[in-house]
């Protein structure tokens, strides 16, 4: 491997930060996974992050010099241009914590920052379901719902290179209460823990015994997830209609079991949607799991120069 074909990724989530080193081809040559901890505040992060990078640099037998850059994703919104996080949801108190500047001073290579839906469809775009397809729309279902949208090659950002976030496309304004401020959007319907408070609230157990009742034809149970795909079809109406794109690409944790039925649920959708050319839009199951994000911090960071 020649000099500045190396990368190093880190993913910063609600409750884990992972980090690996990464070869040009998306290989993990270490990884490592340490608490968030989001409680003890972002000062007290980034010290261990810079000492996990830099035992796996060691663990690696590479030198800093060899990397292209560092490519952060991170759950929530984020100021690309600073550097900073600007989540209040997931990581509480850390609005405003400048993530780049330490790996940048510790390292002296250049850093990216960006959110990690965003990374997961550079990573699917780049090696995975999308690859060929443009514009690609993905929708990712865990914890909240993330979206992300390629267009002409590149990661699609709104006002100020901020994160576009679909999960908040309301699709029922009488609907549940958001912390977004306001009613019914798509993840508050259709999210892990949407589903999660919905079973709590009906004694059906968790999110996961909730799924695997609905799939027993219990109706309680078959009657949230009714509510739950129907959000989903709305919301792919919408995103669809906006956006056109060529592959809808379904991602995150809860597609590992239960792809088929919400892709049914986004597929009658897009077969509906009359005003989108017919038979152009097809429906993907992500195809890189969790190395997406690897994949994408990692084309990111090997690409910076082209991209700055
Ligand atoms: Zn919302």
């Amino acid at each position: 491997m020649s000099a500045r074909d190396k990368a190093v990724w880190v993913d910063i989530g609600g409750t884990k930060i992972a980090v690996a080193t990464v070869s040009a081809s998306g290989g993990i040559v270490r990884e490592a996974t340490i608490p968030t901890d989001a409680a003890r505040g972002f000062a007290a992060a980034v010290p261990r992050i810079v000492d996990t990078v830099k035992r796996l640099l060691d663990e690696s037998g590479w030198s800093a010099h060899e990397l292209q850059g560092i490519g952060i994703g991170c759950t929530g919104p984020v100021d690309r241009v600073r550097g900073t996080i600007l989540n209040p949801h997931t990581l509480p108190g850390w609005q405003g914590g400048d993530v780049v500047s330490p790996l940048r001073d510790a390292f002296g290579r250049p850093v990216l920052l960006e959110n990690d839906a965003d990374m997961a469809l550079r990573g699917e775009c780049h090696a995975g379901a999308g690859r060929g397809f443009d514009p690609v729309v993905m929708l990712t279902f865990g914890t909240g719902i993330g979206g992300a949208a390629l267009v002409h090659g590149q990661v699609l950002r709104g006002v100020a290179g901020e994160h576009p976030d679909m999960g908040h496309v309301s699709v029922d304004p009488r609907g549940r209460r958001c912390y977004c401020g306001t009613s019914g959007c798509f993840e508050s319907l259709a999210s892990g823990s949407a589903l999660a408070a919905a079973a709590a609230a009906h004694g059906l157990g968790d999110a996961r015994q909730l799924l695997a009742r609905a799939r027993e034809h219990e109706p309680a149970a078959e009657g949230i997830l009714r509510d739950a795909l129907s959000a989903v079809a709305s919301a792919t109406w919408t995103i669809v209609h906006a956006l056109l794109p060529e592959r809808l690409i379904l991602g995150g944790g809860m597609m590992d079991e239960h792809y088929e039925t919400f892709a049914a649920a986004a597929a009658s959708a897009v077969a509906r949607a009359a005003m989108a050319p017919p038979g152009r839009i097809t429906v993907a199951r992500a195809a890189l799991g969790n190395r997406a994000g690897v994949l994408g911090a990692a084309s990111a960071a090997l690409n910076l120069r082209t991209e700055e």
